[in-house]
């Protein structure tokens, strides 16, 4: 399931957020103490002499390596991305309340990939390869990242037998578009035709260059796909479809 607060999150030095492994799924991601650096801008340091200069400007980059949790694991995943300072209020030895600034990080980059949503083992390694180099993009570029999650779907639907081409009225073989693959399918899967769209609808944003996806908007399509992925390939759902379809012919169990 996907955790949208985990998606958008900043961490700070002692490690508020924890990332699952995307190697074992089972341990945490835990910053290796002797790996993480963060230095301050160029231009960051040159705002330091400008009179109205605020915290706020301060602009980090950081790169570290995170160790997983796991013992019988202990992926090592690198990572690297932008930094700034936030403020917090702390009471001193005296208990009187002081803002206190402290440093904030946001990943940009994470290698190996997060896993962000469950891919069930069937999935076919196209359509995976996919959805993973659409992971690693997520948090530099979400509109990057979206993509690849749209080829991910082209390629499913090709899994799923639509035709990529078609015979036109000139006898002339041509592409067919998405939206029109995505018709075709609903003349079999009709309950997937409403999620597809709207993957389609939100990839179809990701390429216009005016329009800045957000991370939310990602883990929406995300959500979607996870969903429809599970439904196709997760034997423990079509079992669970094919019992519901039976007692539903039999109109009671039997
Ligand atoms: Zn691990």
């Amino acid at each position: 399931m996907i955790d949208r607060k985990l998606l958008t999150a900043y961490f700070g030095r002692d490690q508020n957020t924890c990332w699952q492994c995307p190697t074992c799924s089972n341990g945490y991601l835990v910053i290796e103490d002797d790996t993480f650096r963060s230095r301050e801008t160029a231009i960051s340091q040159k705002g330091h002499k400008h009179y109205e200069w605020e915290p706020e400007w301060v602009s980090l980059v950081y790169s570290c390596v995170f160790k997983c949790t796991n013992n019988s694991c202990g992926e090592q995943v690198a990572s690297s991305g932008h930094g700034f300072l936030d403020w917090d209020i702390e009471e001193d030895e005296n208990g009187i309340p002081k803002q206190i600034y402290g440093e904030y990080f946001e990943p940009y980059y994470f290698h190996p990939p997060l896993k962000i949503i469950d891919i069930p083992e069937s999935v076919p390694d196209n359509i995976t390869n996919q959805l993973e180099k659409s992971f690693e993009l997520f948090f530099s570029s979400p509109s990057a990242s979206v993509n690849h999650a749209r080829s991910a779907l082209e390629l499913l639907l090709t899994h799923l037998k639509v035709p990529k081409t078609t015979i036109n009225n000139r006898n002339k073989r041509v592409k067919i578009n998405l939206h029109n693959r995505i018709d075709r399918l609903a003349q079999q899967h009709s309950e997937f035709k409403e999620f597809l769209l709207a993957i389609k609808w939100i990839g179809n944003e990701g390429s216009h260059p005016e329009k800045n996806l957000t991370k939310n908007d990602v883990a929406e399509l995300y959500e979607i796909l996870e969903h429809v992925l599970s439904e196709l390939f997760n034997n423990k759902s079509k079992a669970i479809l094919a019992k519901a379809k039976k007692i539903n012919r039999a109109k009671g169990i039997k």
